[in-house]
């Protein structure tokens, strides 16, 4: 069932243009973030990394995207039903009893991850490319460095951040800005795979960047 209307064909021309719109918009809403808020949040992420790649893969049309397709489910070794058996707190789980994603050195909680990987399929589906993620789990010290960089508010505090549980992730190419073709798709179809946007991320603070997973639904 999961996934099934997200098969749907598009055509290659509107894709494209979409594909140019999220860039742009992705640029314009870069500048401001990096001085602000968001970009704050996103420091010490890999978003320099990833940025590159997924901007050479759109520079040549790659004839071996198809065999580079997003894989479907995580590691065999992720187990969900362990997901939460380790018994660490928040920020101080070893990244070996998470799972990692398809985006280079970005982990996540393995009930999250399964979700994820589902979500990211369909959303390649849809616009070509794979989520560009700038942060996934974050560790203690990590949120720590953000929570004393950023204005009050604007970051959760040390141990209380749903990065630190593994649980939430950061996007880019255009999910940063809430008037964006990715982010409308996020909205529309992220509920189907167990992701979300909570109500608060609308506006206290403003992080249309931020999606979490559904820990309510199974
Ligand atoms: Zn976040």
């Amino acid at each position: 069932m999961i996934g099934r209307h997200a098969k749907k064909k598009t055509n290659p021309a509107p894709v494209m243009g979409v594909v140019l719109a999220g860039l742009f918009a992705g640029s314009l809403a870069l500048a401001p973030l990096d001085g602000g808020s968001g970009g704050s949040e996103a420091s010490g992420g890999s978003s320099g990394p990833d940025r590159t790649k997924v901007s050479a893969d759109r520079a040549e049309p790659s004839p071996s995207r198809k065999a580079e397709k997003a894989p479907s489910k995580p590691p065999d070794d992720c187990e969900p039903s362990e997901a939460t058996d380790h018994g660490y707190s928040n920020g101080r789980i070893p990244t070996k009893e998470l799972c990692p994603l398809p985006q280079d050195d970005e982990f996540l909680r393995a009930d999250a991850a399964v979700a994820f990987y589902k979500l990211n399929v369909a959303y390649e589906e849809r616009f070509g490319e794979q989520m560009c993620v700038r942060s996934s789990y974050r560790s203690y010290e990590k949120q720590e460095e953000l929570y004393e960089s950023m204005p009050s508010g604007m970051a959760a505090a040390p141990g209380n951040s749903k990065h630190g549980i593994g649980i939430a992730v950061d996007l880019c190419d255009g999910v940063q800005d809430d008037d964006s073709p990715r982010f409308a798709w996020l909205e529309d179809n992220a509920e189907k795979y167990d992701w979300l946007h909570p109500d608060w991320a609308y506006s206290s603070p403003y992080e249309p960047w931020h999606w979490e997973f559904d820990v309510g639904q199974d």
